[in-house]
């Protein structure tokens, strides 16, 4: 249960829009690795470091609103100015509430300055091209969000764990060598390494769900007809391969977590809390950037003014 609830609710409401930025960031760093090198995932819980009780809900639900605001007045900027691009990628196993997040989370912005892409099991089209291929086509222009769900990081997670996948990818043999993950860690860093010379930022989440709730949200969705669309029966043949996945996944997060393009491990089990934790993070890649709005000449100024005079003036 939280302390002080209503006060830190109130004191949320009186925060202006920098204060809220400032709270985001601060909110971020927790759960942002950085360079990744000594990374170790038993670090980070799945679940949130204060105990949310039902009672606690309108504070989640006032916080998670103030973080929008904030990330669509960030976003309007980005838009406006027209040079920076954010690439939010997301990963995680299976029902931690990736599909949730970006609904959530991006509820509040521009639609037509945010893209939201899905990667499934490539296609034969996808094969027959290197694996940054498909997902380049998908790269956020400038001035928008690209929300990659899943996205080439598969081909060190899904790819690694069932090394069938890997021996069906066309690839000439003489290629597939037990460097092949280290290597894939590098193209990836390089990538996008390159993105963020050119103006693309990349931010990777990681939404750490435990293999309990995992459990319990695949009940939830036997359960729950609505939910059902929603299970597919190779969920649990992965769940099958936990332990194999969070290998994968402390092995990719200490590659390929940088400086300019860290890893978020977001504690999941918590669903309300991760979607706070994911706005935070992308406010604050967002607060990063030199974002502004144009600037008007003073000449433009002047022939606005001139059209207005003219508009006022104008006979019905
Ligand atoms: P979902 O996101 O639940 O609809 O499932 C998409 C499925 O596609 C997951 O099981 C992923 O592991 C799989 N997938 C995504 N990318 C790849 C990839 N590059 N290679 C193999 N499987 C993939
Ligand atoms: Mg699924």
């Amino acid at each position: 249960m939280l302390k002080n609830g209503e006060e830190v609710l109130s004191d949320l409401k009186r925060l202006n829009k920098e204060q809220l930025i400032a709270r985001a960031k601060k909110f971020a760093k927790k759960y942002n690795v950085g360079n990744g090198e000594k990374f170790k995932l038993k670090n980070f819980s799945t679940t949130p470091k204060m105990v949310l009780g039902p009672e606690d809900k309108p504070l989640v639900k006032e916080a998670l609103e103030q973080g929008i605001d904030a990330l669509a007045a960030l976003q309007d900027i980005l838009y406006a100015q027209d040079r920076w691009s954010l690439l939010v990628i997301f990963q995680a196993m299976d029902a931690a509430g990736k599909d949730g997040a970006v609904k959530h989370v991006m509820s509040g912005i521009n639609p037509q300055g945010c893209q939201v892409t899905s990667f499934k099991v490539p296609s034969a089209e996808d094969l027959d091209h290197d694996f940054l291929w498909r997902c380049q086509k998908h790269l956020p222009e400038r001035g928008r969000i690209g929300i990659f769900n899943r996205s080439y990081y598969e081909e060190v997670l899904v790819v690694r764990v069932h090394e069938a996948i890997l021996q069906n990818q066309k690839l000439p043999k003489k290629l597939i060598t037990k460097k092949i993950w280290k290597e894939r860690f590098e193209d990836i860093r390089n990538f996008e390494q390159y993105l963020q010379r050119n103006g693309t930022v990349v931010i990777k989440i990681f939404l750490h769900v435990s293999k309990e709730e995992q459990k319990q949200r695949f009940i939830d969705r036997i359960d729950d007809p609505e939910k059902n669309w929603k299970f597919s029966t190779g969920d649990i043949k992965e769940r099958g391969y936990w332990n194999e996945y969070q290998e994968a996944y402390e092995d990719m997060i200490k590659n390929t977590s940088t400086k300019n393009s860290p890893w978020y491990i977001i504690p999941a089990d918590n669903k309300a809390y991760a979607r706070i934790g994911v706005a935070a993070a992308i406010i604050s890649a967002l607060d990063r950037m030199d974002l502004a709005y144009p600037e008007v000449s003073p000449e433009k100024v002047a022939e606005l003014q001139e059209i207005k005079k003219a508009l006022l003036e104008e006979k019905a």
